[in-house]
């Protein structure tokens, strides 16, 4: 019998697969525990097939043979379009440790337009960190020249708040834009299209404390650490499917289609779970990656009610994200992706094949964040607002037919990293001393993100390295500040 020891893992999203990864490295039994028929959770892919009656794309039922199907076929989309900054150190790790890390396209420049159709780059220059992005901004042509300086003195603000960042948790990031003097049209056009879509929440609401700091490590502290990373495949392909292949052959075990039940209690220690089958299971270690609710859900009332640390489980709300994917008869625009200021689309991506490996042409994604509006929308409904302002950004749309489309909504794709989350954020090391908690929405400093996902993980996995003895500093520093930055910061 092995003498390896044995870790569960609850959850086979991002997080519960990164630490799957680290730890069979170490040599550990590893057995993930995982709801759904594939992994992935927030960020996978579903397969599609076309209706033969109606000829459009449609989602499919995830089931198994489906899934075999369709990865034959190579015909998957993503529940959204998934991007990183290259700042995003410890995901990037990740990718390497599968070997993936080729299939992510670095782009060097931001594409926004305005409302009145006005293009606008920010992309960097031969100056030295911060002010790498500066000759962008000064050309920047969706704005003014006023809100430009505007823009310009607000990152100039920011690079001072650096050590003042957990005072911000306090303050939302509206507040400080407006009383660090940006104008209406700088907030509109630049603030809140790039962090609403980095936050995936509101700027009325979103924390300060991590808009400004996406906005010190993403764009000022490191002069490549605002190149965006778009995958050319589909997320399956990118590292569920990676994964799975890793794990298995390292003797790891995947439960699909098995629920966590609940979490056995003996003397602060995690003694045993429980599936949904009625299957129990014990293992020296325990490793939850579930999101909050659902971590609430598999103790007894009591249990959470005795426990500061799990009651915060309690307090946890969501921002959904939506997500629409059409399909054109013809091309209709020649933009990797754009970013799109006052108006109701937030992000084009065009997924068309030579730009994403897809399997179809004339293929674009729309991303809509903290998207709470269109929640209570049919999907027709959402499919007509976003046509009507596809037809005024792109005007090749008008003369083209839409021949299929897909609109997916994730109500609670994220945590609202809203105003005072950290007082609810879980540290990773849980009273339970066999027990640790990964997740994006755990305290890990970032927003809600796959980096996020994956820092969380590489912290529970030190705690049960450091557990057994075997202390190893897994969680990669961000990226360094460089140029002048360094001097600075
Ligand atoms: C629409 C959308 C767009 C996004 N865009 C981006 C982006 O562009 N860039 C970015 O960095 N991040 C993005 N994110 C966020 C990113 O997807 C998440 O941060 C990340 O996937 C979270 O991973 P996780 O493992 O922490 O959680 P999850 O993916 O939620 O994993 C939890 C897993 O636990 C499983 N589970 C739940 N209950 C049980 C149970 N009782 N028993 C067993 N298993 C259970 C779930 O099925 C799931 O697989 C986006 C998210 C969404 C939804």
């Amino acid at each position: 019998m092995s003498d390896k020891k044995k870790v569960i893992i609850l959850g086979g999203g991002l997080a519960g697969l990164a630490a799957a990864i680290i730890l069979v490295e170490r040599e550990f039994h590893v057995t993930i525990i995982e709801r759904k028929p594939f992994l992935g959770g927030r960020a996978s892919s579903f397969p599609i097939i076309s209706d033969n009656a109606t000829q459009k794309n449609v989602l499919t039922e995830n089931s198994q043979s489906s899934l075999k199907d369709h990865r034959d076929k190579g015909l998957f989309i993503d529940n959204c379009q998934h991007i990183l900054l290259n700042c995003c150190t410890n995901l990037l790790d990740f990718y390497r440790r599968i070997g993936v890390e080729k299939y992510i396209r670095f782009a060097d420049h931001y594409l926004f337009q305005n409302f009145q159709g006005n293009k606008g780059v920010i992309k960097g220059s031969r100056l030295p960190a911060p002010f790498h992005l500066l000759p962008s901004f000064l050309r920047f042509k969706c704005l003014s020249w006023k809100d430009r300086l505007t823009v310009i003195y607000g990152f100039f603000c920011m690079f001072f708040e650096q050590s003042n960042l957990n005072r911000l948790d306090q303050v939302t990031m509206l507040n400080w834009l407006r009383t660090h003097g940006q104008s209406v049209q700088a907030i509109e056009v630049f603030w809140r299209t790039f962090l609403v879509s980095a936050l995936n929440e509101d700027l009325e609401k979103a924390s300060a404390k991590y808009g400004v700091r996406v906005c010190i490590e993403g764009l000022l502290k490191n002069s490549n650490a605002f190149q965006m990373g778009l995958p050319i495949v589909p997320l399956e392909k990118l590292y569920t499917q990676p994964c799975l292949k890793f794990l298995r052959e390292r003797g790891a075990e995947i439960r699909l289609r098995s629920k966590v039940n609940r979490i056995e209690i003996i003397d602060s220690k995690v003694s045993g779970i429980k599936l949904n089958d009625g299957t129990e299971m014990v293992a020296d270690y325990y490793l939850s990656s579930l999101p909050p609710e659902a971590l609430l859900s598999v103790f007894d009332e009591d249990t959470v009610n005795e426990s500061r640390y799990l009651s915060k489980l309690r307090q946890f709300h969501f921002s959904p994200i939506i997500s629409i994917y059409l399909w054109f008869d013809k091309p209709v625009t020649d933009l990797t992706y754009l970013a799109v200021s006052e108006r109701k689309v937030q992000w084009i991506f065009n997924k068309t094949k030579k730009n994403h490996n897809s399997n179809s042409d004339n293929h674009l994604s729309v991303v809509i964040s903290a998207s709470r509006e269109f929640l209570s929308l049919q999907k027709a409904d959402i499919l007509k607002i976003v046509l009507k302002d596809l037809n005024k950004i792109l005007p090749a749309v008008q003369g083209s037919q839409l021949l299929n489309s897909i609109v997916v909504k994730e109500p609670f794709a994220t945590f609202s990293c809203c105003v005072g989350c950290d007082q609810i954020r879980l540290e990773q090391k849980s009273p339970l001393s066999n027990l640790s908690i990964a997740g994006d929405w755990t305290n890990t400093g970032w927003p809600p993100t796959m980096e996020s996902a994956v820092r969380s993980s590489y912290c529970c996995a030190e705690l049960i390295l450091e557990a057994e003895g075997r202390s190893e500093s897994l969680l990669k520093p961000d990226l360094p500040p460089n140029g002048i930055s360094r001097w600075l910061l």
